[in-house]
């Protein structure tokens, strides 16, 4: 019975958050059994291959709800996609921190993480999976908010083959509670769209792929992957470069280079980047960027001359600087200036 309310509440879950219907799920178990017939290990795993599709839960994991919806979750990706990691022996005896490949990364991390989801409506924020009976102990536990950029291999090994990893951004896209890079709160949603839709993920990369073609915020997903180690960040370009200026001596030049027509980024949208000032090589040139991101011109009186000034371009994970001249020249005539006044500035 607790299995079955596991899987129970798994498909109810997915199909309310989603209305998309993840299939049918089979799970077998027997008292005190903690090996199947005919399997090479003993322990709950998913067979999708011969005499499948089924869970298996080995009798010491039927306490852990966690563990349940965790195979659950490969055979709801097998429904979907048909893909089984079954022909990668490495990966068998993977766990939450172990370095592994892309593959078994992804697979792992997935069913790692949707457990946390559907176990949410149980133990809001339980960010922990519970070997035991949970949340957050009772047994063995991983606490996925507790990684983080901080913690090093080879006890914590970075990047997108470990499952850990994979499970701990897949959580920061859910979660409601930001630390650290992670501002991202986009619920289960966007998520399983992605997974259960075409095409097929086999890597956390290609869901990102798949991220990247719909509509949701890239800015904020991009950080929330980049907390738990994975940097799928391209930094900011200068698309064209800055453009030099020149500036008549004794009057200056109010918005006189919108950053936002030079800047560009993948993953941020103008309003999500930042831009400093991080060099002038003359201070007389007056160079500053104001609060609508516009640089202005504004040469210390009497001051003729030229300065490069360097702007750094900031999109809260990455940097790109440019250069541009600031030539301050002589009023030669002034009749014959063609100026344009803001007669409301
Ligand atoms: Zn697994």
């Amino acid at each position: 019975m607790w299995i079955f309310q596991d899987l129970r509440r798994a498909w109810e879950y997915i199909t309310s958050q989603t209305g998309i219907d993840p299939g049918s799920a089979t799970a077998k178990w027997e008292r005190a059994a903690n090996c199947y017939p005919s399997w090479p290990v003993c322990s709950s795993y998913f067979n999708g291959g011969v005499g499948g599709p089924y869970v298996y839960i080995a009798h010491d994991n039927a306490i852990s709800s966690d563990t349940v919806i965790h195979e659950t979750g490969h055979h709801y990706m097998w429904n979907a996609t048909g893909w089984w990691l079954w022909w990668d022996v490495w990966c068998y005896n993977h766990n939450l921190f172990s370095q592994e490949d892309v593959n078994c990364g992804w697979s792992e991390g997935w069913a790692d993480f949707i457990p946390l989801a559907v176990n949410s409506t149980l133990n809001p924020n339980d960010s922990c999976f519970d070997f035991g009976s949970g949340p957050c102990g009772g047994g063995f536990f991983e606490n996925l908010e507790l990684r983080n950029r901080d913690d090093l291999p080879p006890v914590f090994p970075w990047g997108d083959s470990v499952e850990g990893r994979v499970a701990g951004a897949l959580y920061d896209l859910f979660d409601g509670v930001n630390e650290g890079f992670d501002s991202a709160t986009f619920g289960f949603t966007p998520i399983a769209n992605n997974v259960f839709q075409a095409p097929n993920e086999d890597c956390l990369e290609a869901f990102w792929e798949g991220w990247k073609i719909s509509e949701e915020n890239e800015h904020h997903a991009v950080r929330a992957i980049y907390q738990n180690t994975i940097d799928y960040d391209t930094p900011p370009r200068y698309e064209p470069s800055l453009p030099d200026r020149i500036v008549l001596q004794g009057l200056g030049c109010e918005n006189a280079i919108d950053l936002w027509t030079y800047s560009t980024d993948d993953e941020s949208s103008d309003s999500e980047l930042d831009w400093q000032i991080v060099y002038t090589s003359d201070w007389r040139c007056g160079a500053t960027i104001d609060g609508g991101d516009m640089v202005d011109i504004h040469p210390q009186s009497g001051w003729l001359g030229s300065c490069d000034v360097t702007i750094q371009a900031n999109d809260s994970l990455k940097t790109t600087n440019d250069t541009f001249r600031v030539n301050v020249l002589p009023v030669q005539a002034w009749v014959f200036l063609p100026i344009v006044m803001n007669s409301n500035p």
